[in-house]
């Protein structure tokens, strides 16, 4: 018996070590692992960088207080700052943490300029931004929600492609539009350039403040540093996570200059946000991101989703689109996915479920095209067996 409480549906699988996008199960069987921990790992498993970086900081230093001045996470700091829009940085340990300190911020931001009612934020229904209370609330999924009442009050939603909606729920108390760039757990989802474009027009010309949640598909996933740069927008504040840690919780917000000015002195914190280990990991991990990285992202995603493609006219009564940026990929099938995801990890693959019957697949962005290959013969081996 598991003294674990029953939150999770846990597989019975567990493993013991990996190596790059490979784990080694405790039974010492080894999977092609295109989960990652979710989009966290984007190095894959035990990367050498990784690993000297977290080795070096811990023999010196883990952890001070953010009363104290931490040269790690200034560096960190700076690097971030020097490849995006932003002007600051708070960081945090989490991706549900970093969302709900950029509603903090767009709400600080308003009342720092004597606007305190302008407080509201929009979403889309059934996004995920998640688990805690204002992000389960965020997100306003009513499978999440339920059960964790009172409902919080402070936002609005509109369904995704529903523009009409989006524009209906704007008024002068609307302080943000939070959206996720490309929606992961949502079923990846990406947000067209073009709606992107006219939502940050309607921010600039409504005085709302975009919220870009790249805490899934930001920091290289998308095959961009970032996956609004497709977009050519500058967002106002974007919480990150997932991948910037590497596998090490790290989250962040990112913001512009204007508003980062609302968070002054006792505004905000956090106790282990920003620690010097987990600041040692996260420069280890975007110095790692560089053009090169980026490259190989774009090259490996249009080789996979060519032929995830072929094999969709393959299998047209199975598969029923291909989506995804980068590689945030996501395989739509015609019906619940669950025991074909079963079944690709009975043949050692690793993906992971998304809503509308996504098949979600996430490799490390340093996977090479032998192990997409292996990947797409598992695919259509189980193509072939569950038809
Ligand atoms: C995973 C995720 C979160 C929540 O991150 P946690 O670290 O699980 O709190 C928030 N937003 C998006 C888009 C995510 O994918």
């Amino acid at each position: 018996m598991s003294a674990l409480a029953k939150n999770y549906k846990r597989n019975k699988l567990s493993f013991k070590k990996g190596k790059g996008s490979y784990l080694i199960s405790t039974h010492g069987e080894k999977y092609l692992d295109f989960v990652q921990g979710i989009a966290v790992n984007s190095l894959g498993h035990s990367n050498s960088k990784l690993n000297k970086a977290i080795q070096e900081q811990s023999k010196k230093l883990w952890h001070v207080s953010n009363a104290f001045k931490i040269p790690e996470g200034e560096k960190l700091a700076k690097k971030l700052v020097k490849r995006t829009f932003a002007n600051a940085i708070i960081f945090q340990n989490s991706g549900a943490e970093a969302t709900e300190t950029a509603i903090k911020v767009a709400r600080r931001y308003f009342f720092s300029i004597g606007e305190p009612k302008k407080n509201r934020v929009i979403c889309i229904k059934n996004s995920f931004h998640g688990r805690t209370i204002a992000a389960i609330h965020a997100s306003g999924s009513k499978k999440m929600t339920e059960g964790f009442g009172p409902k919080l009050p402070g936002f609005d939603h509109f369904e995704f492609g529903d523009h009409k909606k989006l524009k209906s729920l704007i008024n002068n108390k609307t302080a943000a539009i939070m959206i996720e760039t490309v929606m992961g757990e949502g079923g990846i989802k990406v947000i067209p350039n073009w709606c992107i474009k006219e939502i940050r027009k309607l921010c600039d010309k409504r005085n709302i403040l975009l919220i870009l949640d790249e805490v899934q598909c930001g920091i290289g996933r998308s095959g961009k540093f970032f996956a609004f740069e497709y977009a050519k927008v500058q967002p106002d504040i974007v919480p990150i996570a997932k991948g910037i840690g590497g596998g090490f919780p790290i989250g962040a917000v990112l913001m512009t200059k204007k508003v980062s000015k609302a968070m002054t002195p006792g505004t905000h914190g956090s106790t282990f946000g920003g620690n010097p280990l987990a600041m040692a990991v996260g420069n280890a991990v975007v110095d790692q991101i560089n053009n090169k990285l980026l490259n190989n992202v774009n090259k490996m995603s249009k080789y996979f989703i060519n032929k995830l493609n072929l094999l969709k006219l393959k299998y047209p009564k199975i598969i029923k689109e291909v989506r995804g940026l980068g590689l945030l990929i996501g395989i739509q099938l015609f019906y619940d996915q669950t025991r074909f995801i079963k079944k690709l990890m009975d043949n050692k693959l690793l993906t992971i479920r998304a809503a509308e019957n996504v098949v979600r697949i996430l490799p490390p962005l340093n996977v090479n095209k032998k192990e997409i290959d292996e990947a797409l013969k598992i695919i259509n081996k189980v193509c072939k067996q569950i038809k």
